[in-house]
């Protein structure tokens, strides 16, 4: 219950970050780290989909940085682009 309702509160800051045209750095995901678990999928989020290999992967003209998906990324795949 807990994750649902971190997930809406990860939702509603993705979707006002969207409403302000911020722009940060672009998040990148580490495929050896990630696990597939889906979390961050689950933010909504339309810069994000998953590979054939069933790992997230983040499409970096998308992404505005946020970082929303990376603070539910319970293993740490997800980082700022270099
Ligand atoms: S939340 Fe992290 S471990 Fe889970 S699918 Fe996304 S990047 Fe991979
Ligand atoms: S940082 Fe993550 S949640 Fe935020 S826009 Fe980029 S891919 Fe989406």
């Amino acid at each position: 219950m807990d994750d649902l309702k971190d997930m809406d509160k990860a939702i509603s800051r993705i979707e006002v970050a969207l409403k302000k045209g911020e722009k940060r750095n672009p998040r990148q995901v580490d495929p050896e780290t990630c696990t597939g678990c889906n979390m961050c999928l689950q933010t909504g989020c339309p810069a994000i989909s998953l590979t054939p290999e069933g790992k997230a992967r983040i499409d970096a003209v998308v992404c505005n940085g946020c970082p929303i998906c990376q603070q539910v990324c319970k293993a740490g795949a997800i980082h700022e682009a270099t």
